[in-house]
């Protein structure tokens, strides 16, 4: 289920919320964390410069904090695997029309990327994790990953998406048992959503 708000966190370092989880975990207090967050929202007018609702702006930034406390929890285990898949938003690609040229194929399912813009995230990205042995599925939504999974034996997944569909995404991928890594978008809605693809670079080169 994706939000019921948008959200646009380009003006804000995704670091922050990695910095929280950090400390959440080093100091396994996690449980203790939420009122750490709610006045750092207060503090950094998170709510004001995104535009959310303060409660909105608290389920976004605990949700992410719960991301990044997953990937620190999983990285040991995500560091010895080989064989990864990395699932890509659909909604990420430049265009959401024919203009862009990438092929569906229901029977997987997947888009795959024709490379017609140089400067499409999703194209950007889809290069970058071939080049380093990954095998990429652009998604429409979670539902298509157990199917791939089932037929695909991989050893660890990372994937791009909202950070509500992560959270349901780490439920089907904790049922194979496989180690994973997530980078949250830092823009939603329905078309020209954004990740940060050099955050997105550091976990792909995890381990190799
Ligand atoms: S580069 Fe790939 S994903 Fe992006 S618009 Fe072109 S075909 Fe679509």
């Amino acid at each position: 289920m994706p939000y019921r708000f948008n959200f646009d966190l380009t003006k804000i370092s995704s670091n922050l919320f990695k910095e929280i989880a950090r400390v959440a975990y080093a100091k396994q207090a996690h449980r203790r964390i939420s009122h750490i967050t709610r006045s750092l929202i207060k503090r950094l007018r998170i709510d004001e410069i995104t535009g959310l609702q303060f409660s909105e702006a608290l389920q976004l930034v605990e949700d992410l904090v719960d991301i990044y406390l997953l990937n620190a929890i999983q990285k040991e285990k995500f560091e010895k695997t080989s064989k990864r898949a990395l699932f890509l938003p659909h909604c990420a690609r430049k265009y959401m029309d024919s203009r862009c040229k990438a092929i569906f194929k229901p029977e997987v399912p997947t888009y795959v990327c024709q490379h017609c813009s140089p400067d499409c995230l999703v194209n950007q990205a889809t290069t970058y994790a071939q080049k380093m042995s990954y095998d990429v599925y652009i998604v429409a939504g979670g539902s298509g990953i157990p199917q791939i999974l089932r037929k695909n034996r991989y050893e660890g997944v990372v994937g791009v998406a909202c950070s509500e569909e992560l959270k349901l995404a780490a439920t089907y991928i904790k049922t194979f048992n496989l180690p994973g890594q997530a980078v949250p978008l830092i823009r939603n809605g329905c078309s020209e959503t954004k990740f940060n693809l050099e955050e997105l670079i550091e976990i792909l080169k995890t381990g190799k």
